[in-house]
């Protein structure tokens, strides 16, 4: 970081900074990082006033993001037994379908979309590899280059999750058909996972982890050779204990649980995320708060697949760490994911305020501080108003009157509880403006081209 005269000067009346609310707060700026911050400041003369709250931005924890095309269309009765399952058969039906240059136009505008939703970085977990009937592209990595394109064109952080599927169910089944594109050997997985480093040297904003689809997908022997052979800093991410079907699918295989399985035959610690979790025990709770993996939380993903309720407020009482991700992109917002996991627990228990701390009554303020701190750790970034980190915040509408009137302790709970069109009215990432007045600069160009490619994909138009 240098100090020299390319700092430039931000000043907000009210700021959520790392220890809490602050009053005329001055923020210093210099290379893309927060160099100074200073509350019950004067403004200097050069300083940009924004206008509401500023917020830190926050990591989304887990995106697929080609399943952005279909969000809404899996939403007409087929049979009486609707389920997560009926819902992959169509997600595998259009995944034939996608070309690198679709996948690159869906996840263009879903990223511009996540950033107008107030998240600045992403967790992709990346599945789709090959081409049609599970042919390799040229270079391997022809799909994260172009979701590292999307990611560089919006602006946003993208921490690529290469991932690792190789089989279709408990003790190295062999791939359906409908799988072939995302089909990975170990040593091929490898490779990918060398060339996606290659790729993002010298992109700071950018990170890369080991990801695994499930249990179902991988075996021991392959979670063990893939971690004793990549970094041993990198987070590793997995989809686990989302459906009944899977819980069951494991004891049978196994006599485990799948949490039970991975804590007992590999280890847990902080570098994991425990995609879903969904379905989990008594002690699996203890062994995932005491391991202190990120329960990665997808509400809206969950509620709409039918998959359960997350034990939250049990997983709050033992200091587990979570965060929430969109997941399949049904919704790109972070108060639905906040709101739909504090309701299902107030639904499921006929009581209110569910998830606080003892430090913390507010849910809106433990809410936003449990999901910004998960977040940081399953994607590998520090977000938050904390000098060295980059500059990345948010600022809400001050033309809402909630947001103009409200006293600092409200407006997480104003926001979050009583908001329903978008509070986000501008975004920025690295002291960079990326989102203006509801706006991103590429939203023209996107929209049209995401048109394009829905009619091309949905309609054969
Ligand atoms: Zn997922």
């Amino acid at each position: 970081m240098n100090t020299d005269d390319q700092s430039f000067y931000y000043f907000a009346s009210h700021a959520l900074l790392d220890e809490g609310w602050a009053k005329d707060v001055l923020f210093e700026v210099n290379n893309g990082y927060l160099q100074t911050i200073e509350p019950n400041s004067k403004p200097p003369v050069n300083a940009v006033h924004v206008d509401g709250p500023m917020l830190p931005t926050m990591a989304n924890v887990h995106s697929h993001a080609f399943q952005r095309i279909m969000a809404g269309v899996a939403e007409v009765s087929l049979n009486s037994i609707d389920s997560f399952w009926s819902w992959r058969d169509l997600m595998y039906k259009i995944v034939r379908k996608l070309s690198p240059d679709d996948v690159q136009v869906i996840a263009t505008q879903l990223y511009i979309d996540m950033l107008k939703a107030g998240y600045t970085q992403v967790g992709e977990f990346h599945y789709l590899h090959h081409a049609q009937q599970g042919k390799p592209y040229d270079q391997p990595e022809e799909m994260a280059i172009r979701l590292m394109e999307a990611a560089n064109v919006s602006g946003i952080g993208l921490t690529l999750l290469p991932v690792l599927y190789s089989h279709s169910g408990f003790g190295g089944q062999e791939p359906t058909a409908g799988q072939l594109r995302f089909i990975h050997s170990t040593e091929s997985y490898l490779d990918l996972q060398q060339a996606c480093e290659k790729a993002l040297v010298d992109q700071p904003s950018h990170q890369l982890g080991i990801c695994f689809h499930s249990l179902r997908a991988v075996t021991k022997p392959q979670i063990n050779t893939v971690l004793q052979s990549l970094d041993q800093k990198k987070v590793v991410h997995i989809h686990i204990a989302e459906q009944q079907k899977e819980v069951q699918d494991c004891l049978n295989w196994s006599g485990q649980r799948p949490i039970e399985w991975l804590h007992n035959n590999v280890g847990l610690n902080d570098r994991w995320c425990l995609v879903h979790a969904t379905h989990i025990n008594h002690q699996e709770i203890r062994n995932m708060a005491n391991s202190h993996v990120v329960a990665g939380l997808c509400l809206t993903t969950e509620a709409n697949l039918g998959d359960g309720i997350f034990p939250a407020v049990e997983f709050e009482k033992a200091n587990g760490r979570w965060g929430v991700g969109s997941d399949s992109h049904v919704s790109l917002s972070i108060v639905d994911e906040l709101r739909t996991l504090e309701y299902g627990q107030r639904l499921r228990d006929q009581q209110r305020n569910r998830l606080h701390r003892p430090n913390q009554p507010s849910v809106g303020d433990n809410l936003f501080a449990q999901a910004l701190q998960g977040g940081n750790q399953a994607c590998d970034v520090s977000l938050g108003l904390k000098v060295g980190n980059r500059a990345n915040f948010m600022i809400l509408d001050a033309s809402n009157p909630f947001m103009a009137a409200s006293q600092p302790a409200d407006v997480l709970n104003r926001w979050l509880f009583a908001c329903n069109e978008n509070m986000i009215k501008d975004v920025f990432v690295a002291g960079k403006q990326v989102i203006k007045a509801f706006q991103h600069d590429q939203d023209d160009s996107s929209r049209l081209a995401f048109t394009r490619v829905i009619k091309k994909v949905m309609y054969d138009e």
